[in-house]
C-alpha cells in the first residue's frame, strides 16, 4: 500500500457569526467542527494525519480532539497557502506517496468522496480534485460594470484535494510567491495534470451562520430517526431482608417476589429499550417458566436489550426511570443506581436519570404492597 498523508487545515482565525472562537472549533450539532473533519478520515487509520492550527489555538485544539489518537498539531503560517506549505515540509521526512489536503471547514465530507480521490491517485493521477458544476448563473463586476457570466463550463472545487506528495511539495516550493486560493491552482501552475473526481453538495464549506444551520440539518438527517418507548413493571413485597432495585442491593424489611431478582426498575427499563426496536417484552425474551432465569440478576436482561438495540445500529441516547413506592427511600441511592445502569448499558451516566415518587399513601404502592417502576428510553436508529 502506498503511504498516505492527510493534512487538515484548521489554522484560520475567522469567527463564526456571533461566536467567540475560530469557527473550526465551534460546535456543529454538539461536536467541534474540527473533530468532525478529523473523524471523517477514521477509515484510514494507517495514514499520517496532521492538523495545522493557528497561533494561540493549542487549548481549543486539545479540547476539540480530546480522546482521539493524533500526532501533535503543527502551526500554520499567515495564509492558507503558507500553512499548507509548512505542513507539507513537516511531512517530508515521512515521505508519503500521496497527500490529501482538506479544509476543516468541510466537516461533512463522505467516505465515498475521499475514496474517489484516493482511487484516482492509485490509478496514476498527479492530482485529483472533487469538482461540482455551478447551478446558479453568476454575476461579475467587470471594469466597474456588472455582467452576467454563463454557468456552462464552470466548476466548483472542493477538498480533500489529492496529490502525489513530492509533486505538490515541489509546486509549493517553486510557486510560494504566487497568490492562489487552493492547491489545485498551484498544481496547475506547476504543470501537473488534474483528474476530476465527483464532488458532493453535502461536502459544503461551513462559513457563516446560515451554513452552520444547513450543516446541522444534514448531520441530523444522517443520524437517522429517534425513537422513544416506555416500560412498566411491578413486584410485590414478600418476606425478606433486602431487595434489588436499579441494579443495587438495598437492605429492607421485606424482599420482592419474582422469578428473577425482581428488580422492577431494570425490568421496566428493559421493556422500554425493547420497545424502541419493537422487539416484544421481557417475558418474551426471558420466559418466567424457564428455570435458567430463576433468581437471575436482571442486569442480564438489560444487557441483552441494549445489545439488541446495538445490533440494529442503534445508539442509546437517554433513559429515564421513575420508581413508585413509599419505602425504601431511593434518594440516597440515586447516584449509585445511575452509575450501575450506565455501566450495564455502557453509556455515560449523564444519559441516565433515576427519579422516585410515592402515591401519597393511596393504592397498592401506598399500602406498601409492592414497588412499581416506569421507564422511558430514547434511542437513535440509522
Ligand atoms: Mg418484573
Amino acid at each position: 500500500m502506498p503511504r498516505l498523508a492527510i493534512l487538515i487545515m484548521a489554522a484560520g482565525q475567522g469567527m463564526r457569526a456571533g461566536g467567540a472562537i475560530p469557527k473550526q472549533y465551534a460546535p456543529l450539532l454538539g461536536r467541534p467542527m474540527l473533530r468532525r473533519a478529523v473523524e471523517a478520515f477514521a477509515a484510514w487509520p494507517d495514514a499520517i494525519l496532521q492538523v495545522m492550527i493557528g497561533a494561540g489555538q493549542e487549548e481549543l485544539y486539545r479540547e476539540a480532539t480530546a480522546g482521539l489518537a493524533l500526532r501533535p498539531p503543527a502551526h500554520g503560517g499567515l495564509t492558507r497557502q503558507e500553512s499548507v506549505h509548512v505542513g507539507l515540509e513537516g511531512l517530508e521526512s515521512a515521505a508519503p506517496d500521496f497527500v490529501l489536503i482538506h479544509d476543516a471547514a468541510r466537516p461533512l465530507v463522505s467516505r465515498k468522496l475521499v475514496e474517489s480521490v484516493i482511487a484516482a491517485l492509485d490509478a496514476g493521477a498527479e492530482a485529483a480534485v472533487p469538482l461540482l458544476p455551478v447551478a446558479d448563473t453568476l454575476r461579475k463586476l467587470d471594469n466597474g460594470e456588472w455582467i452576467t457570466v454563463p454557468r456552462a463550463g464552470l466548476l466548483r472545487a472542493q477538498t480533500p484535494q489529492g496529490f502525489r506528495f513530492a509533486e505538490i511539495l515541489r509546486a509549493h516550493r517553486e510557486h510560494f510567491d504566487e497568490d492562489v486560493t487552493d492547491d489545485m491552482a498551484l498544481a496547475e501552475l506547476a504543470g501537473l495534470s488534474i483528474v476530476v473526481t465527483p464532488g458532493e453538495e453535502s461536502n459544503m464549506k461551513v462559513t457563516n451562520a446560515e451554513d452552520f444551520a444547513t450543516a446541522e440539518m444534514l448531520l441530523m438527517a444522517r443520524q437517522g430517526e429517534t425513537r422513544t418507548a416506555s416500560g412498566f413493571d411491578v413486584h410485590r413485597f414478600t418476606a425478606g431482608d433486602h431487595i434489588w432495585l436499579c441494579g443495587i442491593k438495598l437492605a429492607h424489611d421485606h424482599g420482592l417476589e419474582g422469578h428473577s431478582d425482581a428488580d422492577a426498575g431494570l425490568h421496566a427499563l428493559t421493556d422500554a429499550l425493547l420497545g424502541t426496536i419493537a422487539a416484544g417484552d421481557i417475558g418474551h425474551h426471558f420466559p418466567p417458566t424457564d428455570e435458567r432465569w430463576r433468581g437471575a440478576t436482571s442486569s442480564i436482561f438489560l444487557d441483552h436489550a441494549a445489545r439488541l438495540v446495538r445490533e440494529k445500529g442503534g445508539t442509546i441516547v437517554h433513559c429515564d426511570l421513575t420508581i413508585i413506592c413509599e419505602r425504601p427511600k431511593v434518594g440516597p441511592h440515586r447516584e449509585a443506581m445511575r452509575a450501575r445502569i450506565a455501566e450495564i448499558l455502557n453509556i455515560d451516566a449523564s444519559r441516565v436519570s433515576v427519579k422516585a415518587t410515592t402515591t401519597e399513601g393511596m393504592g397498592f404502592a401506598g399500602r406498601r404492597e409492592g414497588i412499581a417502576a416506569q421507564a422511558m428510553a430514547t434511542v437513535r436508529l440509522p
